[in-house]
């Protein structure tokens, strides 16, 4: 399994799984467990969750299928920006864990800027840093002036900024990535199949075709090759999972490569940051 290296030293996996949908009212509760089980037993060693999803239905989902696995795992979960103030963020925090059935957090992201003020959230993240009640912070759905706001605040403690990145969306090759990757600051790619949009396009599928994969194994393996991304794809159907775990054997060829810039052409100037 591959990883990136976290400031400080630290590293996390460059695969995992999303949670978004789970936990809602019309997912069978014990059907999202088992597909969260088998998405381990394939080797997938990071979850990323949040307060949000299922208004906590997701975290006990999580709770209830990493149960006996937990030191095997990279565990994400994040904060609402409503409850980001110092206190709400810790009380946040608790609750999620609570959920989740585990004393400790991988990685704690602000889930996008509020009107909280930032500083308020940092001391937060800091204090639960120093209680041991995470291991490492980062924010969501951050562009660049947020990050430099952030540094000044911060130094180079944010281990992550987790975005909208996918072949149709594209925009932060042109100065988000780079940025991050400057700042050593790994990039978790979100809704890497564009929520099963992206599946249906036809460059995909042609290349999908030729390779003999099918369109969502391009799709992340196209993530997965790139220095310092992290691709977190959610799948329910246990089909799905099985694909989706393949897709870390999926080589791309140069000319695959070529033909995707072609039919998802990278960003030509800056746009600001999509979010969904
Ligand atoms: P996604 O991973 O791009 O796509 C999920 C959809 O693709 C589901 O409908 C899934 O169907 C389908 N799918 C999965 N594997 C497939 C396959 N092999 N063939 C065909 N369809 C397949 O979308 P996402 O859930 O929005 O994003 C992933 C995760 O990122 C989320 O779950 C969440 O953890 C995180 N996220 C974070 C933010 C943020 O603001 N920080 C925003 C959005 C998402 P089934 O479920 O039926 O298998």
């Amino acid at each position: 399994m591959h990883h990136v290296t976290l400031p400080g030293g630290a590293s996390m996996p460059t695969f995992g799984l999303g949670t978004w949908g789970m936990g809602e009212r019309g997912a069978r509760r014990s059907d999202m467990v088992a597909a969260l089980r088998l998405g381990m037993d394939l080797g997938v060693t990071l979850i990323d969750t949040a307060e949000m999803y299922g208004d906590g239905g997701a975290e006990s989902i999580v709770g209830e299928a990493i149960a006996g696995r937990r030191s095997k795992l990279f565990l994400v979960s994040k904060v609402l920006p409503d409850h980001a103030t110092r206190q709400g963020t810790i009380a946040a925090c608790e609750q999620s864990l609570a959920r989740l059935r585990t004393d400790y957090l991988d990685l704690y992201l602000l889930h996008w800027r509020g009107v909280v003020p930032l500083a308020e959230t940092l001391a937060g993240f800091a204090d639960l840093k120093r209680s041991g009640k995470i291991r490492h912070w980062g924010v969501s759905n951050f562009d660049v002036p947020d990050l430099e706001e952030l540094w000044r605040l911060a130094g180079d403690d944010c281990a992550v900024d987790q975005v909208l990145y996918n072949l149709a969306c594209r925009g932060i090759e042109w100065n988000l990535l780079p940025t991050c990757r400057a700042r050593g600051i790994a990039v978790m790619a979100y809704s890497p199949l564009e929520q099963g949009r992206l599946l249906t396009r036809a460059a995909l599928k042609r290349i999908a075709e030729r390779r003999g994969a099918t369109a969502a194994q391009v799709a992340l393996a196209w993530l997965l090759r790139q220095e310092g991304i992290v691709a977190i794809p959610k799948a329910a159907r246990l089909d799905h999972l099985r694909e989706l775990a393949a897709a870390r054997d999926l080589r791309l060829e140069r000319d695959d490569l070529t033909a995707l810039d072609t039919g998802f052409p990278p960003p030509s100037g800056p746009s600001a940051l999509a979010m969904l």
